[in-house]
């Protein structure tokens, strides 16, 4: 693969945009991008779009830079080049999608394994722990400056749950080691971004897990939020954040879900798997995607019906593992 700056030829004007609700591999990776190019290609337009400015992570430099849907044009610029980063596919980009539509060649940078390959060039490397792990092999290790090296280093920590995940490899500790010597407040970064809760975030992990149900003998882990109740809290779905990584380290649990109520009947509904069961498989089904053992999707219809479906998935992805292995 070549790196970014033999990937970008004499393209003057170049967009940047991730996934809607940015998390930290999607903020990290583009303002990483930003940064890296704006030093390196100074004469071109280079512009970052990203659904919000997370308030956690808008420490990160240039995080004032991006451009978010409130302050999209009315008419739809025109780039030379289009970078889509930790972006599965084409939707999940949301109001810049058609800005990707208009542009004249598409970069696809990403890791989900459901990645359905958009882009005229696509880097979409599976098993990488994260966008950010992937950017860092693209770029040239000298020009990476201790602001980049603080939004790799979010990404990283994000998407392996600070180091925890199976798709943390030598590979990814390596880096996260170079980046640390840039001098990055790494512990910090850790703590303020991932660990913190407001209260309100805590009380609704706390509601969530005392409503959470059992089903298939404990091997499925299900809960939800309905919309009264984000209203009642004044909670956005960032505040919503770590609960189905909480409910799947329960004792016994396969598969954890847990479904977010964002219109009457319509759920967007995040699925963790502890190793048997590949939720991206399902999530792709239902019209999602993912990663083998973290994916979403969104579903429309009553709470019941939607985890029914979910659990006959599943029930029979353990059906057949268990087969396999008799
Ligand atoms: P989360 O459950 O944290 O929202 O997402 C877990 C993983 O699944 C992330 O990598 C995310 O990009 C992906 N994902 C979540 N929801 C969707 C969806 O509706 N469509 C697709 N294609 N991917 C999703
Ligand atoms: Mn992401
Ligand atoms: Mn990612």
């Amino acid at each position: 693969m070549n790196k970014i700056l033999e990937i970008i030829k004499d393209e003057k004007s170049i967009a940047i945009a991730g996934h809607v609700r940015p998390d930290g591999d999607c903020f990290g990776s583009c303002l990483a991008m930003y940064q890296y190019l704006s030093q390196t290609l100074p004469d071109r337009q280079i512009d970052v779009y990203l659904e919000e400015v997370v308030p956690v992570f808008a420490f990160l430099k240039d995080s004032d830079k991006i451009k978010t849907s409130v302050e999209m044009e009315k008419e739809v610029p025109e780039y030379d080049l289009f970078i889509s980063l930790d972006c599965g596919s084409k939707d999940r980009l949301g109001f810049a999608e058609p800005v990707l539509d208009c542009a004249k060649k598409v970069v696809n940078i990403d890791h989900h394994v459901s990645n359905t390959k958009f882009g005229n060039e696509n880097h979409v490397i599976g098993d990488s722990s994260s966008t950010c792990e992937i950017l860092f092999s693209l770029m040239e290790e000298d020009l990476i400056t201790r602001e980049i090296a603080e939004a790799l280093y979010l990404g990283i920590v994000h998407d392996t749950g600070v180091f925890r995940h199976s798709c943390t490899s030598r590979k990814t500790m390596e880096i996260a080691g170079f980046l640390i010597e840039k001098g990055i407040p790494f512990s910090k970064i850790i703590d303020k971004t991932f660990y913190e809760k407001t209260y309100v975030q805590n009380q609704l992990l706390g509601r969530c897990l005392m409503e959470s149900i059992r089903i298939l003998d404990g091997k499925v882990i299900a809960s939800c939020i309905d919309e009264e109740t984000m209203k009642f809290y004044g909670a956005g779905s960032s505040d919503l954040d770590g609960i189905v990584d909480q409910l799947r380290v329960t004792e016994k649990v396969e598969v954890a879900i847990f479904a977010h109520e964002t219109a009457l009947q319509e759920y967007k509904v995040s699925m963790r798997s502890n190793g048997i069961v590949n939720v991206s498989k399902i999530a792709t089904y239902f019209g999602g995607g993912g990663h083998v053992k973290a994916a979403g999707c969104k579903m429309k219809g009553r709470y019941h019906d939607v985890i029914n479906n979910l659990v006959g998935h599943i029930a029979n992805q353990l059906e057949n593992s268990k087969s396999e292995r008799e």
